[in-house]
């Protein structure tokens, strides 16, 4: 079928792709950037393996910056511009998942300063140029290309000491960012391609986790097209909902994607055709609803939010939340009742 009018803007980032990449190559990326006075960005957790994979530039690390917190909140990114001035950082490397380049992002969005990406998980943020900001209970994302990374070195080594529950968790994300990629606001043939490649690939890595050696690259590299698809079709109802349950309830980021999305994917079907052929030839299944609750389950993810800390009686104020940002163009006009229906559902974790 030939493709309707569309606009796609790819973005300039240098991807560098292989098992055994941040220790062999991070050096000469640092290098090619032209980078003297590093500001690192990692958590105490990932801190020893981040000081590793720098050993070989350490004297162009200038400072160092660890107190990393989910969703950054506000005072974090004043921290963190405060540690990169402190350092005189003409760059910052960022060793970590989504929280982590989240912190960089912060500073590149007043700073400017280039960033070099090194993702231990599969959150996909190192590809996007939205940033992220907690001020109190609410979340705000923009987009601005100044804090999308420059270079990005992915390193299977490294998303591999993942625990199993954050590794399911976090590709299931992605997951969420390839199939909300069908119906975002800038949805498009290009990043269509690459979110079915990308569900194919999770699907396929994410069910080898712990059988085969190879799943880790395979949920990587279908993590990375899952950023690339999501920051060209842009964000949609999944992720309206997940950006305000996670800001207004202080939901775990990952599990929540990973709950919401198959209820969003059933909510959306009857205006989305397409999309559920595509999704449902990648995953290898006839109904993908189906597919992605079976993905999830086998993974262990808790079926509802009722399992990661959310009270029924605080659905009222997640529709209250919700209702004014569920997307003008969604496939299927969604009101009130509607979106306290899916969000019931997805509450209690069974089918609609
Ligand atoms: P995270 O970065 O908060 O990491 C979760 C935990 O896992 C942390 O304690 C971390 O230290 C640990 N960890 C990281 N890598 C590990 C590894 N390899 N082995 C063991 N432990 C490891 O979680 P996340 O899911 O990567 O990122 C979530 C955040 O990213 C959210 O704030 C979300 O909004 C943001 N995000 C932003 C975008 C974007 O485009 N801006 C995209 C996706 C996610």
């Amino acid at each position: 079928m030939a493709p309707a009018a569309f606009s796609y803007e790819s973005l300039p980032a240098r991807v560098v792709f292989g098992a055994g990449a941040a220790r062999r190559r991070l050096a000469a990326e640092v290098d090619r950037l032209g980078a003297q006075r590093l500001l690192l960005i990692c958590t105490d957790g990932r801190r020893a393996q981040a000081e590793e994979l720098i050993a070989p530039f350490a004297d162009k690390v200038a400072g160092t910056f660890t107190a990393v917190r989910m969703h950054v909140p506000i005072e974090v990114a004043e921290q963190a511009r405060k540690a990169a001035t402190a350092a005189e950082a003409d760059a910052i490397l960022c060793i970590g998942g989504g929280s982590t380049t989240g912190t960089a992002k912060a500073i590149a969005l007043t700073s400017g300063l280039p960033i070099l990406a090194v993702p231990t998980t599969y959150a996909g943020s190192e590809v996007t140029p939205v940033w992220g900001l907690t001020e109190g209970a609410r979340k705000t994302t923009g987009t601005d290309v100044v804090v999308l990374p420059r270079v990005v070195v992915y390193d299977p080594e490294l998303t591999a000491s993942m625990p199993t529950e954050l590794a399911a968790a976090s590709g299931l994300n992605a997951m969420a960012h390839c199939v909300e990629s069908f119906w975002g606001t800038r949805r498009n043939p290009i990043s269509s391609v690459l979110a079915a490649e990308g569900v194919r690939a999770l699907a396929n890595g994410l069910r080898g986790l712990g059988k085969d050696p190879d799943a880790p690259a395979e949920v990587l590299y279908g993590a990375y097209l899952a950023g690339v698809a999501f920051s060209g079709a842009g964000s949609g109802l999944h992720h309206k909902i997940c950006h305000a349950l996670g800001g207004a309830f202080d939901l775990p980021h990952a599990q929540t994607h990973a709950i919401v999305l198959p209820h969003v994917l059933a909510a959306n079907a009857p205006g989305a055709p397409e999309a559920v052929d595509r999704i449902a030839a990648a995953l290898g299944v006839e109904d993908p609803v189906a597919g992605l609750r079976e993905l999830a389950r086998g993974l262990g993810v808790p079926a509802g939010l009722r399992d990661v800390g959310l009270l029924e009686d605080q659905l009222d104020e997640a529709v209250a939340l919700i209702a004014p940002v569920v997307p003008l163009d969604n496939p299927v006009p969604l009101d009130a009742v509607a979106l306290r229906a899916l969000l019931q559902a997805a509450w209690a974790g069974g089918p609609e």
